[in-house]
């Protein structure tokens, strides 16, 4: 089992720095990473803003945030990041050739022993696995956002994945606090693969006129005791991620079940994304 020191995050949006807060909070040194300039600084920022939150609401003490952030690092390019990493986490965008292109860097740039773990949400392990030399260290990381409140770590298991390497992944979720679970390489896993179900119906009974927003999402709420409605979750996700997940699952599904609405579409290319742009089902304004 590899031992965790030093952790790389690729991707500085909603994902990557939420992982980097709870790794750096958990005590490992963190290298943090984006493509956009000035983006893993912005990413560090966030995580500083939810140190603050964590001390207002008595969850972190000010010698923690500062102990933490002290083994925050932004760096400028993944093979920077990702060179004396035990543990490399992806956090780029829902799309596989990016992903491979990536991982292939990777392969060359970390060490041999480093795990490479992915946080994508719908896409084939095992597809972003032969991108690499050593296919065994490569596993998928699936957190949720937002990170430091979800305790659920979904660790996917290629065809290729070592043992070794999976054990080493319920580890390092034990070590942030997360409950682990260890699913099979199939599209969407055990949580994409049903929550995005909800999301997509909750946006064509929208588009049908059946309730508004507000109401589709108190539904849920109170009448299933889901903490958070289908439409405030995805704008929480990012519809543009959400609508990756979709066309994803239904070209490996073929399911009209996880066909995109015109709707969701619409609004991406609208860039009407949820919470991260300020608008998507709701108003989310001074909240980026
Ligand atoms: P995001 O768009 O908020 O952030 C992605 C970041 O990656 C951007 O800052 C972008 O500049 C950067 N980037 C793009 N290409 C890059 C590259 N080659 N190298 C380095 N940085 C690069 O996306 P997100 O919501 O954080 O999603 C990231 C991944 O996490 C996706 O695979 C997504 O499916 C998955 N995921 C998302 C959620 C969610 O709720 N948003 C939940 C679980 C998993």
């Amino acid at each position: 089992m590899t031992r965790i020191e030093r952790v790389a995050v690729i991707g500085a949006g909603t994902m990557g720095h939420g992982i980097a807060y709870v790794a750096c909070a958990a005590g490992y040194h963190v290298a943090l990473t984006d493509s956009e300039p000035g983006a893993a600084e912005r990413g560090v920022r966030k995580v500083e803003a939810a140190f603050d939150r964590a001390i207002e609401r008595g969850k972190a003490s000010p010698e923690q945030r500062a102990r933490a952030l002290a083994q925050l690092v932004t760096r400028d390019d993944p093979g920077d990041a990702a060179r004396d990493a035990d543990l490399v986490i992806e956090a780029i965008p829902e799309r596989l050739e990016l992903k491979r292109a990536l991982f292939a860097e990777l392969s060359s740039a970390a060490r041999s022993s480093a795990i490479l773990a992915t946080n994508t949400s719908s896409l084939p392990i095992g597809e972003i696995a032969t991108a690499v030399r050593e296919p065994a260290r490569v596993v998928g990381l699936h957190f949720f956002n937002p990170v430091p409140a979800m305790r659920l770590l979904e660790i996917v298991r290629g065809a290729m994945t070592s043992e070794a390497t999976v054990e080493t992944a319920r580890t390092f979720a034990s070590s942030l606090g997360k409950t682990p679970v260890v699913v099979g390489d199939s599209p969407g896993f055990a949580t994409s693969r049903l929550g995005i179900v909800l999301g997509l119906e909750a946006i064509r009974m929208l588009e049908q006129g059946v309730a508004n927003a507000q109401d589709i999402d108190r539904a849920m709420e109170l009448g299933y005791n889901h903490p958070v409605g289908p439409l405030r979750l995805t704008d929480i996700v990012g519809l543009d991620v959400r609508l990756a997940i979709a066309d994803h699952l239904h070209r490996s599904f073929g399911a009209d079940t996880y066909r995109a609405p015109t709707l969701l579409r619409d609004m991406v290319r609208d860039g009407k994304l949820g919470k991260k742009t300020g608008e998507g089902f709701y108003r989310w304004e001074g909240e980026q």
